[in-house]
């Protein structure tokens, strides 16, 4: 617990590093490794590319000497035999001059000279037309011309041809390939005279081939400049001489063609297909070449086992090493391992100490650990504040004496009856929901607390003590509890019923929940919100109310639910979620007993129901009795017609005047039947509504009125574009009519009348007006204008029976409108009809817009 001492900031937590480390050093072993053996390698690679320079150099400087000799030694050859061609011409020549030849003397000659070339197959001295004159003796001579020999030809046609050396050919006699090496014989006035020439087989030149050291493949060859293979000597193959068995290279056609002196060049043998590394020379003057070759893997056997011997060192150095690194690697591993394995120990260790202090300091309980004398071992800083002590105050202190040694009464506390000293000795853990400790400076502070046994291999050694100020708390609970009483007695009062609902269980309710149900508080708690619903379906269709709370929405209602006796009630019934943290808690509803607004409504719905039913009764007798009274109103007046037309003539003024007046009377009566047969049928229509033009109404109306309105010189005029609404067509055209009729029937004996048409729109109505200039309406007369048979001017002034401006409401109302008038006495009226612009789906339309005049 020294930790305790330490401030937070300085306990950040050292985390091991380790594995960076570990990586670190693998990383550089590698790399160690990696460029010791690529250093070691790369001087292997230097050493063997240098050797295997060495190498060539060697073997180009061997070939090139090997050729150099051969070229002296056939160079020799070659001018011995010259020489002896020389001689003979010499002596050839001196015979001639001398006056002729001695064929003996020649001959002997010829002898003589032909025994220092050992290859030779006889000197012969041939004349200028290419027949032979003079032989070794006892060589076999042909008698036939050599005229056509090419060798002949080139010295019979250049006098300073010089020795020419023939192609070769095969020597059928001696079975060898040879060629012929000739000098041209002059006349003394240096014509042609012909040639000396001895054939010499080409093992002549080529012998010494054999003694050449050049590796069991080297090879040397002889050409002509043809270019043509005259002898090839290979210590595998041994002695070629045949003319033009071999193709050359296509590097040594190049050193041919180029009449290159010498040269040394690489090539693959035409003969046999070894790469060899050749030396080419050409022969002195002579059309010869000589390549000398060392094969490649001869000469570079040794160099071959050498590197591959390094290199398989190489390889074993390069194993080796990744062998001793990897054993290092692992060994080092190992090590980190348990050196890790040591430190994570004592971290997990120094882990467990600082998170014990972190807790201890941080926690907002003040803990505190005594020993079982009571003394304080430790104690973190939320019990120093609590209690009044300074930092380093409180180890080794009494916690009973120092905090705890009275009551909150102030009487004295035993130390014996202290809970946690009992604790630190019987090792039971004990709560103390309210007690007083003591500060230092004497004043009480209002605590929870838990002691509980600090053990120590099984063994109670102390016992530690967390409390808590619950001063604050106290307050509030305290305080809580008023208002909880305060809100009990609001909601035990309020006049509505309230509940609280979990999972449609009816978790709380308050008293007059239970009266408006019937039930007692005990009997509802906890129960199934069912019993208040009339029917096991109602009680389905309840959910759908907290559908609508669970997406947010308040949600009211009005229903039928069910009392405790089994009689309904209705209620208004209104929800509202409570939310608890992020989930829903449960429901509050709201019930208000509304049976007596239902029932007036009840009453007001039959009431009107019977009030329909007795209009439509009264409309069919209004429809029957008109009916079935203009039959014998009709006999009045056609009898009362009789009787006139029977006693014309005899009747005097006043008779007639009386039986025009009950004709007349009649006939009122009639129109007045049928106006009011009319004004019953408005409201039967049976088609419905549909979209009508208002303005083909007007201008149907007004056309009805042209009779009327040309007899009074009327102008009637339409302001305003009339707009189409759902309507009855028929009706509507006949409430017009009834407006513009009386417009121009009421109007004023001083002024042509003037009947205008205004239309403007309201947010639900079109406000149509019919404005007039006539004789006006006082406004006490407004009340009763529109009524049935009611008329506020004399039957001799104005015509008219008073159902027009009657049947003109009762086809607004029947359009789910109104109408009402403004006028002016002497100035004129103006009739305004509200018609909806959408069509009405209330049934009750006639107390929604009662028709009222302002
Ligand atoms: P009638 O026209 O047959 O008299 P109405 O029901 O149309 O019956 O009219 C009732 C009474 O209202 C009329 O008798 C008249 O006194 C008064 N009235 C109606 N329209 C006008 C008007 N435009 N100007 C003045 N008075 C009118």
């Amino acid at each position: 617990m020294r930790g305790l001492m330490s401030p937070i900031s300085a306990m950040t937590f050292p985390w091991p590093r380790r594995p960076i480390l570990s990586q670190r050093f693998s990383r550089v072993l590698i790399l160690g490794v990696l460029l010791s053996d690529l250093f070691i390698a790369g001087i292997v690679a230097l050493s063997l590319s240098q050797g295997l320079v060495q190498e060539r150099n060697q073997a180009e400087v061997t070939t090139d000497n090997l050729s150099k000799v051969l070229e002296e030694s056939i160079i020799g050859l070659i001018g011995g035999i010259d020489l002896t061609l020389l001689s003979v011409r010499d002596e050839v020549e001196r015979q001639e001059a001398a006056g002729g030849i001695d064929a003996k003397a020649i001959e002997a000659v010829l002898a003589r000279q032909d025994a220092r070339i050992p290859g030779a197959l006889g000197l012969r001295v041939v004349d200028a037309q290419g027949v032979i004159r003079h032989a070794v003796t006892g060589v076999v001579v042909s008698q036939a011309s050599i005229a056509d020999r090419p060798q002949f030809i080139r010295m019979r046609d250049d006098p300073q041809a010089g020795l020419v050396i023939s192609k070769p050919v095969f020597g059928r006699a001696a079975q060898k390939w040879m060629v012929t090496l000739s000098r041209r014989l002059d006349n003394p006035d240096g014509t042609f005279a012909g040639d000396v020439h001895v054939a010499v087989t080409l093992d002549y030149f080529t012998k010494s081939f054999a003694a050449l050291q050049l590796g069991p493949q080297g090879a040397v060859s002889l050409w002509d400049d043809s270019p043509s293979i005259l002898a090839r000597y290979s210590a595998a193959g041994g002695f070629l001489n045949q003319a033009g068995s071999v193709t050359p290279s296509r590097e040594l056609l190049d050193l041919i063609t180029s009449k290159a002196a010498s040269s040394p060049y690489l090539a693959t043998s035409g003969a046999d297909g070894v790469a060899r590394r050749f030396a080419f020379r050409k022969v002195g003057d002579y059309p010869l070449y000589l390549t000398v070759g060392l094969a490649e893997d001869d000469y570079l056997a040794d160099w071959r086992r050498d590197a591959w011997r390094m290199i398989g060192l190489t390889v074993l150095f390069i194993l080796a090493t990744v062998l001793a690194a990897r054993i290092l690697l692992r060994s080092w591993r190992h090590r980190l391992e348990y050196t890790a394995a040591l430190e994570s120990a004592k971290t997990a260790a120094e882990e467990a100490r600082y998170r014990s202090d972190l807790i201890l300091a941080s926690a907002g309980e003040g803990i505190c650990g005594v020993d079982p004398q009571g003394s304080i071992v430790f104690v973190n800083a939320a019990a120093r504040e609590m209690l009044g002590w300074a930092a380093d105050e409180g180890i080794g202190l009494n916690l009973h004496q120092t905090t705890h040694h009275h009551h909150a009464d102030g009487s004295e506390y035993a130390l014996c009856d202290c809970p946690t000293f009992k604790t630190a000795h019987d090792g039971e853990t004990r709560h103390v929901a309210d007690d007083v400790f003591w500060r230092k400076d004497g004043t009480p502070v209002r605590v929870a607390f838990t002691a509980a046994a600090i053990r120590k291999d099984r063994e109670i050694v102390g016992a530690v003590t967390i409390f808590r100020d619950i001063t604050d708390q106290r307050h509030l609970q305290d305080s809580l509890r008023e208002k909880m009483l305060e809100l009990d007695t609001i909601l035990d009062n309020s006049s509505v019923g309230i509940s609280y609902v979990k999972d449609r269980r009816q978790v709380w309710a308050n008293r007059r929940m239970g009266e408006m149900f019937g039930y007692s508080l005990e009997e509802m708690a906890d129960q199934s919100t069912s019993m208040f619903y009339t029917t096991p379906e109602a009680y389905e269709r309840g959910a759908d109310g907290y559908q609508t709370l669970a997406q947010g929405e308040r949600f009211t209602t009005e229903q039928e639910m069910r009392r405790r006796d089994g009689s309904h009630v209705w209620m208004r019934i209104s929800g509202k979620l409570i939310p608890s943290g992020h989930s829903i808690g449960g429901s509050i509803w709201v019930f208000e007993d509304i049976s007596d607004r239902r029932r007036a409504e009840e009453v007001q719905a039959r009431n009107a129901a019977m009030l329909a039913q007795k209009n439509q009764e009264l409309e069919q007798f209004a429809y029957v009795a008109s009916h079935d009274l203009r039959q014998p109103l009709r006999m009045v007046s056609s009898y009362l017609t009789l009787i006139e037309r029977r006693l014309a003539g005899r009747l005097d003024d006043d008779e007639r005047l009386f039986i025009g007046f009950a004709v007349d009377g009649a006939k009122r009566m009639d129109r007045m039947i049928v106006d009011l047969l009319d004004y019953s049928r408005i409201g039967r229509d049976p088609v419905g509504k549909s979209m009508i033009s208002l303005e083909e109404v007007m201008l149907s109306a007004i056309g009805n009125l042209e009779a009327a309105i040309s007899d009074v010189d009327a102008v009637v005029t339409v302001r305003s574009a009339l707009p189409e609404l759902p309507g009855y067509g028929s009706e509507l055209e006949r409430l017009f009519q009834n407006l513009i009729a009386n417009g121009i029937k009421f109007r004023a004996a001083d002024r042509r009348p003037e009947v205008t048409i205004l239309c403007r729109e309201e947010p639900q109505d079109w406000i149509v007006s019919v404005s007039d200039n006539g004789i006006g309406i006082a406004p006490k007369d407004y009340p009763r204008l529109f009524a049935v048979f009611q008329r506020l001017v004399s039957q001799e002034q104005y015509q008219g029976n008073g159902i027009g401006l009657a049947a003109c409401r009762k086809i607004a109302e029947h359009h789910d409108g109104r109408i009402w008038v403004e006028s002016e006495v002497g100035t004129g009226s103006t009739f305004h009809v509200a018609l909806p612009k959408a069509p009405s789906n209330y049934c009750d339309s006639a107390s929604k817009h009662p028709a009222k005049a302002p």
